[in-house]
């Protein structure tokens, strides 16, 4: 069995699709090695085992799929969902999450397992959102973690180490509606001399680029209708930017039909949020991706520092978006405070893109740089454990709650195995 983008075959010997809590229990209780596994969007071997892979779409735990409580808004949801799936549900009753990442197809555990996120001065990674999570551990124990409980911070953003997640529980807020306005010809100066107030100019802006042409290629900026009164962001035409004429693609050359609607027409929180539909093949398929996050105090220097290695970088790239995301608390947060994310997405071509990663990070990581837990990076496990203050909690979590690693495998095992 392969990922989404097909560059990596997983080791497991097989895949179980348990149908309730008792068989998963059986499964986990009964085999050495055990990974849950999302939707296979991640791009590296985080999600990796040589034992058995179980993925969550036809649980039945005999709860319902997902489940508001009025009094507090907290939807607890069935952790294989994926957000394309929670989203419209929440929508349908006056719910909203706060933040989606560029596409909907993703798992919830898959998803906050990794520190996912969309983008915004405001909003936090998915797994800001969640203030809850039921999992099934190696001992076959059911445990349930709330925000408040001293372990929480450890698991959420948990690499899939801690056990099978079986249900998440959601903050969220009142529906909104959003408009998504893109625009073109910003120059890079101006972005560079004006990048907070690029990023700070709706409630969620993401800028593409392949840094080394003389324009960034667009900002696509995604506005609460509710603050914004309606208006379309003015700061980027008063920076020189001029609205597209079309709908876009963030990939050059790729007709936008698989895109959320652009144009500045509001709809719903949802529908707006992510760059791709539902409905629609996210991206290429045929593509690698990496990305770094770093301190948003870091972010002039980082942004400068891609520029300076637009030349190798830029030919590489199928697109790259800059975006930022609020802080959160999660010990293995990729975003434990406020960032700027600088993502790739490159041609598929491993050899080459390997070549020029070491090239990136001996730019981004003095500047404070974590890559993301679920794309492609050569950072070594041990500078990677470093650059989290709270990994020892992490590990000593892990091992209490999984003595024998049955959990562990692909990089995570290497990860917990120092
Ligand atoms: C086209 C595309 C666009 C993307 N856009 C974004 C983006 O906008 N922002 C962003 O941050 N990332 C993005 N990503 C990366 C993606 O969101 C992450 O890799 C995410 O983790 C994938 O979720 P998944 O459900 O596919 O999980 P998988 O890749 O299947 O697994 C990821 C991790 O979650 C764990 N896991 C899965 N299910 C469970 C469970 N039930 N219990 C415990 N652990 C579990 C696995 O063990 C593994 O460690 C994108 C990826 C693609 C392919």
């Amino acid at each position: 069995m392969k990922n989404w983008a097909a560059n990596l075959t997983y080791s497991s010997a097989r895949v179980e699709h348990p149908r309730t809590l008792a068989e998963l229990a059986g499964i986990v209780a009964g085999e050495p090695r055990v990974r849950a596994l999302g939707s296979r969007h991640s791009f590296n071997d985080v999600a990796d085992t040589t034992g058995v892979h179980v993925q969550l779409d036809l649980l039945d735990d005999g709860r319902p799929p997902l489940d508001v409580d009025p009094a507090t808004g907290v939807a607890s949801v069935r952790a294989g969902l994926r957000y394309g799936e929670v989203a419209p549900a929440l929508h349908a009753q006056g719910r909203a999450l706060t933040a989606m990442a560029s596409l909907p197809h993703i798992s919830v555990a898959g998803a906050v397992a990794t520190g996912t996120h969309g983008s915004g001065d405001g909003t936090r990674s998915l797994a800001g959102d969640v203030v809850g999570v039921e999992l099934l551990t190696a001992t076959g124990e059911v445990l349930t973690l709330r925000r408040g409980d001293a372990d929480f911070p450890g698991s959420v953003v948990a690499l899939g180490a801690l056990g099978v997640v079986t249900r998440v529980e959601l903050a969220t807020v009142p529906a909104f509606e959003v408009r998504q306005d893109v625009f073109t010809g910003l120059s890079w100066d101006a972005l560079t001399e004006n990048l907070d107030a690029v990023m700070g100019s709706a409630y969620s802006v993401s800028v593409f680029t392949s840094w080394f042409e003389p324009d960034v290629r667009m900002v696509w900026c995604k506005s609460r209708v509710d603050d914004g009164v309606g208006a379309a962001p003015t700061l980027p035409t008063g920076l020189g930017a001029v609205p597209a004429t079309r709908a876009m693609h963030p990939l050059p050359d790729v007709a936008a039909v698989a895109c959320t609607e652009q144009g500045g027409v509001p709809g719903p929180w949802f529908e707006r949020l992510p760059h791709f539909r539902l409905d629609f093949t996210p991206s290429l398929g045929e593509e690698l991706q990496s990305e770094y996050l770093l301190p948003r105090s870091a972010g002039p220097d980082a942004v400068r520092a891609v520029r300076a290695l637009g030349e190798r970088v830029g030919p590489l790239l199928l697109t790259s978006e800059i975006r930022t995301v609020a802080g959160d608390d999660q010990w293995l947060s990729t975003t434990g405070e406020d960032s700027l994310a600088l993502h790739f997405t490159w041609r598929q071509d491993w050899a080459a893109v390997r070549e020029v990663l070491p090239e990136l990070e001996a730019a981004l990581l003095p500047l404070g740089a974590r890559p993301h837990w679920g794309k492609l990076f050569t950072v070594p496990v041990g500078e990677l454990r470093g650059r989290y203050p709270r990994f020892a909690d992490f590990a000593d979590l892990a091992a209490r709650l999984d003595p024998a690693g049955v959990f562990r495998g692909g990089y995570v095992g290497q990860l917990l195995a120092g």
